[in-house]
């Protein structure tokens, strides 16, 4: 399956759910799913349909690939780890998901969204641990330095994302130091410490069928 390239806005009409996938068009009152909050297609208008307990696995498996932007084998591939890992998978799983570079980029506001963040790692603006990456799935783990390398500080598109940053609010496992654009991963997250509406357990079971 190849990237999707439709209107991203579909995917949050789809699930009923906003994923964040448009930076701070999201939080205005140009968000489509506030606009339209009915799925995408012909029968638009119809009421959302009832899933059989296979769909609603399905449902919240995509929510989360898409939440995070990412591709079917991928996402598969960072299930089979969370499932070699101790504790509960679905908890491992979403652990996984945070840790990658563009989603702690997004998170500590460097850009408004995980795909803008994607972006700002393949362009090699930034620098971790002191050296520059450009592969914006590398795991990041505890203590971990994340920082826009010196010449990349001026890109107004990455003040734009600071300055709205506030907004989406800096995660308390994450410490930015706004002033000379760095950021410090204090301790990876916990469950608990993750507040989007996620039933990984669903996941698990739509992998385990
Ligand atoms: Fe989703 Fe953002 Fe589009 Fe709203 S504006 S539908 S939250 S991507």
């Amino acid at each position: 399956m190849g990237r999707y390239t439709d209107s991203v806005c579909r995917l949050c009409r789809r699930e009923n759910l906003k994923l964040h996938l448009k930076g701070d068009r999201c939080y205005s009152d140009k968000c489509a799913l506030d606009r339209r909050a009915y799925p995408p297609g012909q029968h638009r208008q119809e009421r959302r349909a009832k899933f059989s307990p296979y769909g609603i696995q399905l449902r919240e498996k995509q929510k989360v690939k898409r939440m995070y932007g990412i591709l079917e084998k991928q996402f598969y591939n960072y299930f089979r780890q969370a499932a070699r890992q101790r504790g509960k998978t679905g908890e491992n799983l979403l652990i996984l998901l945070e840790r990658r570079l563009d989603n702690m980029i997004y998170r500590l506001g460097f850009a408004d969204s995980r795909s803008g963040a994607r972006q700002l790692v393949r362009h090699g603006h930034l620098l971790l641990n002191g050296k520059r990456v450009n592969i914006p799935s590398c795991l990041v783990s505890a203590e971990d330095v994340i920082e826009v390398r010196e010449k990349s500080k001026k890109m107004a598109r990455l003040l734009e994302s600071l300055e709205s940053a506030p907004r989406r609010g800096v995660p308390s496992w994450l410490e930015l130091d706004q002033k000379n654009l760095r950021g410090v991963v204090k301790a990876l997250p916990k469950r608990e410490d993750l507040a989007m509406p996620i039933r990984e357990q669903l996941i698990v079971e739509f992998y385990s069928r």
